[in-house]
């Protein structure tokens, strides 16, 4: 019998780390994981620690309240033990389940090692798309996608020539707000944006798929990881969120995957792959009417999607500039210090003042993330006075 492969999950007690959690309970003999870390969970990484008899834990912060890990857990507090982790000699594979731009550091210290890379985390590679994808060439390691639209595409494409891919059509569900009438959105608020039509996800991508700001940073994530142009690469809506992405390929033929709406199809792809086993969660039910249906997105209502597109032509440093606005905006609208359709107008302003530029090393791009950060705030601060 093969030995398990080990793993280290980034971001253990989010929605995705959960998920990833379901599918190590279905495939024990295939997986083993490692390391853990959270941002400031401390008690529920406690309790994975003791399910998965896993050997380190990182924690972003101390709580007051500190749980006892299991005797014999080497637990860490500091930022480099984070990167450490990522690029532990014991792991084969990196589940990288954080959110935000915080994904880019040890996503690149896991490609770093060698790392094979599932990658959850979109933002680094918007942030970071060229630094990620040069590493990952210089040192062998692997980025294996896990959201679902881009896994849908590497399932797609794979055996099939690489100069047999003409474009890719990334499927959305419009969100919580695709059917609202557009003059109400000025209106909506945090509880009615955080209830999306089909998935369960965390706060900040469930902010972003009403906005469908997450469409425009996947178009992003798409750009870095299958070496598509910019016009190669769609968003359409489709409600059910049944069929993730199609590949079209030169011919004109076009590919699609489907799965139910859930993220242990694609993290068990990402994990297992090559090789296929039988998932955590039924399959489509084809004796009932599925609604395969697709439409274009409306700009007017997704402002933030065509402000991706846009940065996503532009290059160099706009889509940094567009992902580090957009998660200052999204953390206003949660405390409530600015309104929905203000995310647009935040990240709309970052844009035009910023100076275009092209930050190339880590601590460039971290840098001017920083910049753009204390800009957008000023903007909040304006904004909600
Ligand atoms: P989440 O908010 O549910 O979980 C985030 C995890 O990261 C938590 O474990 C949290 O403790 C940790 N974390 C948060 N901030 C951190 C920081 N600054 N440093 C270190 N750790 C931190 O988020 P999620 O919905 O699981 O999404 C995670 C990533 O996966 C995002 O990039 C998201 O866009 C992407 N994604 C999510 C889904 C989904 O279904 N949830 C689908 C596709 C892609
Ligand atoms: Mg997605």
């Amino acid at each position: 019998m093969r030995t398990p492969k080990k793993f280290v999950l980034l971001g253990a007690t989010g929605s995705i780390g959960t998920s990833t959690l379901r599918v190590l309970r279905k495939h024990p003999d295939k997986l083993k994981l490692i390391g853990v870390s959270a941002h400031s969970r401390a008690r529920e990484l406690a309790n994975i620690v003791d399910e998965f008899d896993v050997a380190h834990a990182h924690l972003n912060r101390k709580i007051d309240d500190m749980p006892n890990f299991r005797e014999g857990t080497n637990l860490t507090f500091e930022a480099e033990a984070l990167d450490h982790l990522a690029a532990h000699p014991e792991a084969e594979i990196v589940v990288v389940a954080l959110v935000g731009a915080a994904g880019l550091r040890p996503t690149l210290a896991a490609l770093e090692a060698g790392k094979k890379v599932v990658l959850a985390n979109k933002e680094s590679l918007v942030v970071g798309g060229q630094l990620v994808t040069e590493t990952a060439c210089r040192t062998g390691g692997q980025i294996i996608p896990a959201d679902s639209e881009h896994n849908a595409v590497f399932q797609c494409t794979m055996g099939q020539p690489t100069n047999s891919l003409d474009s890719i059509i990334l499927t959305a569900s419009g969100g919580a707000f695709r059917d609202l009438p557009l003059g109400e959105l000025k209106n909506v608020t945090l509880k009615q944006a955080l209830n999306h039509p089909n998935w369960s996800m965390g706060p900040k991508v469930t902010i972003d798929s009403a906005t469908m700001a997450n469409k425009g940073l996947e178009l992003i994530e798409a750009h870095w990881l299958f070496g598509l142009a910019p016009e190669k690469l769609e968003a359409v809506i489709h409600p059910p969120s049944l069929v993730h992405a199609f590949v079209r390929f030169v011919d004109g033929c076009c590919f699609a995957q489907l799965s139910p709406p859930s993220m242990t199809f694609a993290l068990q792809n990402s994990l297992l792959h090559p090789k296929r086993f039988p998932g955590v969660e039924p399959t489509l039910d084809f004796s009932n009417p599925l609604d395969l249906s697709f439409s274009p997105p409306c700009l007017k209502r997704y402002p933030c999607l065509k402000l991706a597109q846009e940065a996503l032509h532009q290059g160099g440093s706009a889509p940094l500039v567009f992902n580090a606005a957009n998660e200052l905006a999204v953390e206003a609208f949660q405390m409530n210090r600015i309104g929905f359709i203000q995310i647009s107008s935040i990240i709309e302003h970052s844009l035009s003042i910023m100076e275009s530029c092209n930050p190339k090393s880590l601590n460039e791009l971290l840098d001017h993330d920083q910049r753009v950060r204390r800009l957008a705030s000023e903007r909040i601060n304006s904004l909600s006075d």
